[in-house]
Order: structure tokens, then C-alpha cells, then sequence
């Protein structure tokens, strides 16, 4: 197996930019500003490679103009990501540097929303956050519902990188919810201490996302119950619209 190094870059406030280094790759996921990620290049003495991009939203594509130069950018087939130099989509697949990465579709929160999948790594973007989901702005509840089966089909090793450092608030509320799960309770705990050393929370274990996360448990019967819900899709439109409210 390769030896990836990926690096979060925290950024304007609350996002995170990822680079990652391995053979003669270096890559930059979803950046949102480049500031940061031209210091870390030049720090390191690196030069860019490729450019990876999950969705459209400027937090995620600002700093792509300063950055690309003659890198490749590689992102979702959207005309509002007029910097992707090869367009991608649910099901494609490309090589960088000898790793294969496999793109997810993960609509929801933007449509189309793109992950990508390397190894044991996701990068997700803004669909799968730690203890909760992105909100949607674009797609519907039976979209994101579908968007998070299928990342929570993958392996409970994967390692999830996603957009935001959300995770405490994500929690919090995941517990108003369901205050008896106590598995959730436990995470709450740790990522409050974690918070209050100012340590990231981010990437996250899938695996212990599918126990603590409610936005991958709307199929629990005890949690539609709680939600007034019968089925998941409405069970997942009733979740996000308390938590947007929240
Ligand atoms: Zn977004
Ligand atoms: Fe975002």
C-alpha cells in the first residue's frame, strides 16, 4: 500500500483544505482560498499537481484560479466549475501517480456532489460530515438519503475527510435527538475535550460515524419513532429540517 501524507490545511474559520503527497503527486482537495495552500507548498518545496474539487460552492473553489496554473483539475460535470480540466462523474475512475480513485456521485447538498475515493481515504466534501450531513440546497431528502447509503456501504475503516470542522454542533444536536444512544454520548464527550484543546475532530472513522451519526441511522426504527417518522426518506426531511432550525 501506498503511503499517502495528507495534510488538513484549516481555513477561513471553519473549512478544511487537504494535500496530499505520495510519489511524484501533490494534490490539493476542495480550495476554498489559496493563501494557505501556496505557504504550505512553498514551506515544503512542492509544486501543485492536480486539483480535486467535490462541488461548485465557493469555499471549496475560490483559491482553484490562483492555484491551477498548469495543473490538472479534476471535478463534477457542472458549469459552475468552469476550472476542471477533466469533468468526472458516479462510477469514473482515474489514476494519479499509480493510486486509483473512484468517484461517488453524493448528491444532496449541491447537485451534482462528487467524493472521492482513494484507498481508504474519502474525501466528501460537504454531503457526509462527522455526526451529521450537509444541508440541502440543491438536492432532496430521498437524494441525500441515497448519497449517504452509499458512503455508508463502504468499509467502517474508511477515513472521512470532509469540508467543515461542524462536528461538535453536529453532535450536540445528534444527542438532543437521541439522548439514550450512548455511543453518541461517549463521542459528544470526546469531542468536547477535543475541541477545548483545539484539536481537529476531522477526518473521522467511518464505522463510528455509522453508530453516532442520526443522518446514517434514519432506517433505525427507535429513531423514526423519536422523528414522527415510518420511513427513512421522511425520517432524513424531518431530521434536517430540525437541524436546520437548531
Ligand atoms: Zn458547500
Ligand atoms: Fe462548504
Amino acid at each position: 500500500m501506498t503511503d499517502i501524507e495528507i495534510q488538513s490545511l484549516p481555513a477561513m474559520g471553519d473549512n478544511y483544505i487537504y494535500l496530499l503527497v505520495y510519489h511524484d503527486a501533490v494534490i490539493v482537495v476542495d480550495p476554498g482560498v489559496a493563501a494557505p495552500v501556496q505557504t504550505t507548498l512553498r514551506a515544503q518545496a512542492l509544486k501543485l499537481t492536480h486539483i480535486l474539487l467535490t462541488h461548485h460552492h465557493a469555499d471549496h473553489t475560490a483559491g482553484c484560479h490562483a492555484l491551477a496554473g498548469d495543473c490538472e483539475v479534476i471535478g463534477p460535470k457542472d458549469t459552475r466549475v468552469p476550472w476542471a480540466t477533466r469533468a468526472v462523474g458516479e462510477g469514473d475512475s482515474f489514476e494519479i501517480a499509480d493510486l486509483k480513485y473512484s468517484v461517488l456521485d453524493v448528491p444532496g447538498h449541491t447537485d451534482p456532489h462528487l467524493a472521492f475515493h482513494v484507498e481508504h481515504h474519502l474525501f466528501c466534501g460537504d454531503s457526509l460530515f462527522a455526526g451529521g450531513c450537509g444541508r440541502l440546497f440543491e438536492g432532496s431528502p430521498v437524494q441525500m438519503w441515497n448519497s449517504l447509503l452509499k458512503i455508508r456501504s463502504l468499509d467502517d475503516d474508511t477515513i472521512v475527510y470532509c469540508g467543515h470542522e461542524y462536528t461538535l454542533n453536529n453532535l450536540e444536536f445528534a444527542v438532543s435527538i437521541e439522548p439514550g444512544n450512548s455511543a453518541l454520548a461517549r463521542r459528544l464527550e470526546q469531542v468536547r475535550q477535543q475541541r477545548e484543546a483545539g484539536v481537529a475532530t476531522v477526518p473521522f472513522r467511518l464505522g463510528e460515524d455509522k453508530l453516532t451519526n442520526p443522518f446514517l441511522r434514519v432506517d433505525d426504527a427507535e429513531l423514526q419513532v423519536a422523528l414522527g417518522a415510518t420511513d427513512a426518506v421522511t425520517a432524513l426531511a424531518e431530521l434536517r429540517a430540525r437541524k436546520d432550525r437548531w
